[in-house]
């Protein structure tokens, strides 16, 4: 039989109480008994309560402090993170940004990197703006400089106020730079640059192109700046030391000037670039951009085919302008000069429409409608009793094509007219051989041919010699500073004694004085051609001016022989 006095004690609670069994043996030994002890819950974990309270505060305090880690850290880590990432965000809007660095740890190195960083970015962004801005030879503003500075001043000006840009061009600088070499050359470039922003300071002074400067100004005064322009001109030409050595300095001014509600920057810069050109087109020093001479570029190409219905309907006229015989005093010849009234643009002068049918290709059509008006010219001064000969331009661009050439001696045969070709001693002669051939045909037909505006370009004494003309026409400019003396008298003299030479008749052009005439005598000079003599004339005007013609010649035969 079992003994149930060995079963274990059991502990358990019955309500308040905490109840222990444990089984005992009963003194009869038959039945089964047990001891049963109840105590109250309350007074069994009393002496825990104190220990419970201890572990509750030590929690309590365990979580604060691992939430105030947690704030501590994310105020260290997460604030300087966000500023950072506020900054990147900054400097790429292309702000100037740099961070503050408050501690010596990794984000404050983080901190230290970026500011390094955008330091970076920033002066590398500046180097690029320099760049973009400055001419990288010289040094001076560029284009896009220039374009700024004048848009900006565009917007900022007052009423009455303009913009002024001038163009300086030095002039033959692929000589220059073919004597000097590169480096050098760009270095007078530069040192050009300085001495106008020496001179007048303040101006902002910018480079457009390898030759060709450009200044930007403000004014209330354009005839002011004009005379300024000019009065500067001697000392902007003064010789500048380059490498050791003194290096000639030669430039021309081109003008141009605005309001605000005219233009564009870029548009100004082009006008003043044009004044340049016109300028050296005129031989000038100084001219102001004239955009009644220049035209409307989108309308010049309608101006052609206008011109070329002009042609067709006879509304192209010719003026002519009398050539005095310096010995005899009679007016021995004309020149034929084309006129045009367009019907909407008014008078239209030759250059724009001569020059811009060279290069149109419509010059040929012009060129046989000029000769076949000069041929019925003569011939209705022939029926008034004047024989003259008949002097007409012909482009270079015609003197290497056959077919203008036979198409010319044919009509010139047929009416035996007495015509002299006028070629410009610049002209651009596309084939020599051929040209060289036409000329000997034009000779043959008893075409004449005079060798124009000598002078004003290059032409060498083997080329004269080729060419085998009969005259030469000395250029209006040396022979209007004729009067102011100087070396131009010697130049024009040996000019004479030259083209006598090479069995050449000599006419001056540009004849606008007395004085003039008498200068011209003397040097041997044989015809004279100018306002003086006569502006070009109508034909009907010249029938009347040869009838009335008369001169006192200001040195007569004698006298000029023995001079
Ligand atoms: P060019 O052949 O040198 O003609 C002389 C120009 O000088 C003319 O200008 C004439 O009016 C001007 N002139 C004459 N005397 C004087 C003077 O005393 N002082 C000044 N300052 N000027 C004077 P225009 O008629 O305006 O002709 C300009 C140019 O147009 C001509 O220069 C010529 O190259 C060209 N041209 C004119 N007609 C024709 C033509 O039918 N065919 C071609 N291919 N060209 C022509
Ligand atoms: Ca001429
Ligand atoms: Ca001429």
């Amino acid at each position: 039989m079992q003994d149930k006095s060995r079963a274990p004690a059991r502990l358990r609670a019955d309500g308040d109480s905490l109840v222990l069994v444990q089984p005992i043996r009963a003194l009869d030994q038959t039945r089964g008994a047990a001891l049963v002890l109840r105590y109250p819950m309350a007074q069994a974990l009393a002496p825990y309560r104190p220990l419970m309270a201890a572990v509750i505060i030590v929690g309590l305090i365990g979580a604060t402090l691992v939430a105030a880690a947690s704030w501590a850290l994310s105020r260290g880590l997460a604030k300087p993170i966000t500023a950072l990432d506020e900054a990147a965000r900054r400097l790429q809007r292309g702000e100037e940004v740099s961070v503050e660095v408050t501690t010596h740890d990794e984000i404050g190195r983080l901190a230290e990197s970026f500011n390094l960083m955008a330091d970076e970015i920033r002066e590398r962004e500046a180097d690029m703006v320099h760049q973009a801005l400055h001419d990288a030879e010289t040094g001076l503003p560029n284009r896009r400089a220039l374009e700024r500075a004048i848009q900006d001043r565009l917007i900022g000006l007052a009423v009455g106020e303009q913009v002024v840009i001038g163009t300086i061009g030095l002039d033959r600088f692929p000589q220059v730079r073919a004597a000097i070499g590169y480096e050098l050359a760009t270095q007078l470039v530069a040192k050009l640059g300085q001495r106008i922003v020496d001179t007048v300071p303040g101006l902002i002074v910018g480079r457009l192109t390898t030759s060709i400067l450009c200044v930007v100004s403000t004014t209330t005064d354009t005839e002011d700046v004009l005379a300024r322009a000019e009065a500067l001109l001697p000392s902007l030409e003064a010789p500048l030391q380059i490498g050791g050595e003194p290096v000639d300095v030669h430039i021309t001014f081109g003008l141009a000037s605005a309001t605000k509600a005219d233009i564009d920057a870029s548009r100004l810069i082009e006008h003043a670039l044009i004044g340049l050109d016109q300028a050296r087109a005129t031989h000038g020093k100084m001219m102001v951009f004239d955009p009644v001479a220049y035209g409307d570029p989108a309308s010049n190409l309608s101006l052609m085919s206008e011109m070329l219905e002009a042609v067709r309907n006879g509304d192209l006229f010719l003026n002519h302008q009398p050539k005095l015989d310096l010995r005899s005093g009679q007016i021995t010849g004309v020149e034929a000069l084309v006129r045009w009234n367009h019907p909407t643009r008014g008078f239209l002068r030759p250059d724009l429409f001569v020059g811009m049918a060279e290069e149109t290709g419509h010059i040929r059509a012009l060129t046989d409608y000029v000769l076949t008006q000069a041929i019925e010219d003569q011939a209705r001064l022939r029926a008034a009793g004047h024989e003259v000969l008949m002097s007409v331009n012909v482009s270079g661009r015609l003197i290497d094509d056959q077919g203008f050439a036979e198409h010319a001696i044919a009509q010139v045969m047929a009416a035996g007219a007495n015509i002299c070709f006028e070629i410009t001693e610049t002209a651009v002669i596309g084939n020599p051989d051929i040209a060289l051939a036409v000329l000997a045909r034009l000779a043959e037909a008893n075409i004449r041919v005079s060798i124009d505006d000598y002078g004003s370009g290059l032409s060498s004494l083997a080329y004269l010699k080729q060419i085998r003309a009969d005259e030469l026409k000395i250029d209006k400019m040396f022979v209007t500073a004729l009067e102011s003396g100087g070396t131009d008298a010697l130049l024009v003299k040996s000019t004479v004694d030259l083209a006598h030479s090479l069995g050449m008749k000599v006419t001056a052009e540009g004849v606008e004085t007395r004085e003039v005439i008498a200068a011209l005598q003397l040097m041997g000079c044989d015809l004279a051609q100018g306002y003086h003599v006569a502006k070009p004339l109508a034909v009907d005007k010249l029938v009347e001016f040869l009838d009335a013609w008369a001169i006192d010649l200001p040195v007569k035969t004698e006298s000029r022989l023995s001079a």
